[in-house]
């Protein structure tokens, strides 16, 4: 008899598993408590580093899915062990009995509101990364008025023990490169600035996005963290900030400001390792069985976690870990 996984979270690491046990010949159920799919990689215009738009990435991900039952706006109500098995209840009314359970709950992103000091939901031209990349996808945000000077400020509600976050998210300095980038070709007039702490620019590809940033783009890299962000009557900002490479306490008059908002634990996520009792760590995110060699299993049998909801992570990493739960999933239900 085929044997039933539920996949919580339709993000890529959801789809990216389902789309592997599916071909395996399990039944896989995928729960998503939003009205579509991909999770944070829906609402992305385009990729770091190398720019490439998020939208057919997203595309090739769904179409693998096969025969995955698909359960969009289902809220997961109950998860609990059942002998061997899981029984999960969803707000729709469905009720499931598994053999395996994979978390891809994914992560939140960081409330900028809560750093009044940036003014996010008070000043006019103050926007998060979230919002540049509903921009340009769009094309539309009032907010965004043709900018001349613009500001991006990293580690917003990462690296912050004010913030209640201490740890890096990971991506968010390759993003402000990019969309660095991607404002100066949108508005080629603009001078850009990044405000950063430290620019972690990891992964291969990245320091040549930084290089082109500088060299074709023009944009400055200026080593500080903005202390103060406040707006004028003709509602231009004011941004205090010390460039700490030269010990200067620097104000700049800027059109637009983009706050970095950084990965914070998904609070869903969280809520359904609580329902099976499975532990998050001081950082909030979900607990795993070994941190070098057992990274997709907890230390509940049956119960697996791929993707963001363990930490901060790309992209590529996600989806290489769902295809490593994936397999070991397999290796579990075979005994
Ligand atoms: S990736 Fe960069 S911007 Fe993001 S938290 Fe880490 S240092 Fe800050």
């Amino acid at each position: 008899m085929a044997k039933n996984i539920i996949v919580i979270g339709g993000g890529p690491a959801g789809l990216e598993a389902s789309a592997r046990l599916d071909a395996l010949g399990y039944t896989v159920f995928l729960v998503e408590r939003d009205n579509h799919l991909g999770g944070h990689l829906a609402l992305w215009d385009r990729l770091f580093p190398s720019g490439d738009p998020a939208e057919p990435v997203l595309r090739g991900l769904v179409s693998k899915t096969g025969s995955t039952k698909i359960l969009l706006e289902s809220e997961v109500q109950t998860l609990n062990r059942l002998g061997k098995s899981f029984r999960i209840s969803l707000s729709s009314g469905v009720s499931v009995i598994a053999d395996a359970v994979l978390l891809t709950t994914g992560f939140d992103l960081f409330d900028a509101s809560k750093k009044e000091e940036y003014g996010y939901g008070i000043y006019d031209h103050v926007v998060t990364n979230a919002d540049i990349e509903s921009y340009f996808r769009t094309g539309k945000d009032p907010r965004i008025d043709n900018p001349e000077r613009i500001g991006i400020v990293h580690c917003v509600g990462s690296r912050d023990e004010k913030a209640g976050c201490r740890n890096c998210s990971k991506v968010c300095c390759a993003t402000a490169v990019k969309q660095a980038c991607e404002l100066k070709a949108k508005f080629p007039k603009a001078k850009v600035y990044c405000f950063y702490m430290d620019l972690r620019m990891f992964g291969r590809g990245y320091e040549d996005l930084y290089l082109k940033a500088q060299k074709e783009y023009g944009v400055r890299f200026i080593r500080g963290r903005v202390s103060e962000v406040s707006e004028k009557i003709d509602k231009t900002l004011q941004v205090k900030a010390e460039d700490t490479l030269s010990s200067t306490p620097l104000k700049v008059s800027l059109d637009l400001l983009v706050l970095m908002a950084g990965m914070r634990p998904s609070k869903s996520g969280s809520k359904v390792a609580k329902m099976i009792r499975l532990d998050t760590g001081e950082d909030g995110y979900l607990s795993v069985a070994d941190g070098f060699t057992g990274m997709q299993a907890t230390t509940i049998p049956g119960l697996f976690v791929a993707g963001a909801a363990t930490g901060p992570k790309t992209l590529p990493e996600t989806l290489a870990e769902a295809r490593a739960a994936s397999a070991l999933i397999h290796d579990y239900l075979k005994g």
